[in-house]
């Protein structure tokens, strides 16, 4: 396993280049019309697909990288370009990792290439977890996954929400309960496959940032599908909810709190969530850092004043930390390191801080000018806002790193 380095190699600074071209070429141009259309947008998604960005090779490969920068570096150089182009091309994403998570060797092959599809066809997969009354508290599911033995079929019924190219999918993952008396334990995840009768797309939601993306709720009717589809297979399946039950009871019996399986699931995936954030923060201290050196009041550039220099030093300090958290938590993952100080989360928090509070800064910056669609920062204050809500909220990711540091099982 390669040792932690901060210095990409040069393989990987020729797959950062070719990203970045990418990224400013066809990204950049394209962002402010499809964040207006509020669209899906297919035409950038094939772009990527003709390159052989948009695909599982690519994908895989840097997943696969031993550094574990592969995925990091992709993701910030592509959302540096534009986070809701870039989440258009990285979404899928989601929904491979579950697969990947959980399924077995025969279903990581067959599905997730159909995922990609390729670039004279491209598809997107969806990855459908969150509900109407379940966000943080993913216990509280409702969803329900039933077995029936006479035709070797699950049958899935509820609403899941907020998901990421949820209905424009061809591949839906989704969590259901099979198991209601075990909570976040007796979850499992489905293959929906393509076309199947039941499932359709509810209420497109209009978002405040990352609009290119999709985000829909996903109604499932009685859908059935076979029983290949459970994730992992049946046997795995019975093996975990009897352990899941002996654990209830020796819980009941000590007293001691359930854990939610999922945050733990998730966490490995937050690095990757953490880069994204790093990227847009990147792009708006850019922008400003030009306009400050370029706007002159009171007979001087702007940036002479300490008070905005200062803001420049603290926004880049910020993300150069941002980046070294996701970058120890990428290694840890690839090396296998358990975060037992829940260093995934703790990369996920400060890098949506982090956007968050750079990009306000950078609309700051450029003044009158920072509030108008006429600058990208605007665009990009919006996208950051939402890198302190999914993949686990601020408040959820402080709750995970302080519930690891102490030990206590903190409410
Ligand atoms: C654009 C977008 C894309 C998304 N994509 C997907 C997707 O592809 N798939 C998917 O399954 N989901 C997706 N989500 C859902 C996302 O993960 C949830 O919105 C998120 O987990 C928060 O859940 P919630 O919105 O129900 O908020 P809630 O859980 O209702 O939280 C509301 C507020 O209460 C706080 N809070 C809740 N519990 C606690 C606690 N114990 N302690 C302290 N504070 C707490 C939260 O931090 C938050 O500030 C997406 C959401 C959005 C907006």
């Amino acid at each position: 396993m390669a040792e932690f380095t901060m210095e990409l190699d040069e393989d990987q600074r020729g797959v950062r280049d070719w990203l970045h071209g990418f990224a400013e070429d066809v990204m950049r141009p394209a962002a402010a019309e499809w964040d207006e259309r509020e669209e899906f947008p297919w035409p950038v998604v094939q772009e990527a697909a003709k390159i052989g960005l948009y695909s599982l090779d690519f994908f895989a490969q840097q997943f696969l990288d031993p550094t574990g920068l592969g995925i990091p570096m992709t993701m910030e150089e592509l959302f540096w370009g534009d986070a809701g182009l870039g989440l258009a091309i990285a979404g899928t994403g989601l929904a491979a990792v579950g697969v990947f998570a959980n399924g077995t060797e025969e279903q990581i092959g067959t599905w997730v290439p159909q995922m990609y599809g390729d670039a004279a066809e491209v598809k997107v997969a969806a990855f459908c977890s969150s509900e109407p009354d379940a966000g943080s508290d993913v216990s509280a599911m409702r969803t329900r996954a039933v077995y029936d033995e006479a035709k070797d079929e699950w049958v899935l019924n509820g609403t899941k929400t907020w998901a990421t190219n949820g209905g424009i999918a061809g591949v839906h993952v989704v969590v259901a309960v099979v198991d209601p008396a075990l909570g976040a334990r007796g979850h499992a995840s489905f293959i929906v496959p393509p076309g199947t009768a039941g499932l359709s797309q509810g209420q497109k939601f209009k978002k405040h940032g990352i609009r290119a993306s999709h985000t829909a709720e996903v109604v499932l009717d009685g859908v059935r599908v076979p029983g290949h589809c459970l994730l992992g297979g049946r046997e795995k399946l019975e093996h975990r909810l009897a352990r899941a039950r002996e654990r209830a009871k020796g819980e009941r019996e000590t007293g001691a709190g359930a854990r939610n399986a999922a945050m733990a699931t998730f966490e490995a995936s937050r690095p990757a969530v953490g880069a994204q954030a790093v990227g847009i923060a990147r792009a708006a201290y850019e922008v400003a850092l030009e306009y400050a050196k370029d706007r002159v009041q009171f007979g001087r550039p702007i940036i002479d004043n300490q008070g905005v220099a200062f803001q420049l030093a603290d926004m880049r300090t910020r993300i150069d930390a941002a980046r070294l958290l996701v970058w120890r938590a990428s290694w840890m993952a690839t090396a296998g390191r358990p975060f037992t100080s829940a260093e995934g989360s703790m990369s996920k928090l400060f890098a949506g801080e982090t956007a968050k509070t750079v990009t306000a800064q950078a609309m700051q910056i450029l003044g009158g000018n920072g509030y108008t669609r006429e600058y990208p920062v605007e665009r990009m204050h919006r996208d950051a806002a939402i890198y302190t809500v999914f993949e686990g909220t601020s408040e959820i990711q402080r709750l995970v790193i302080a519930r690891a540091v102490s030990g206590v099982g903190i409410r």
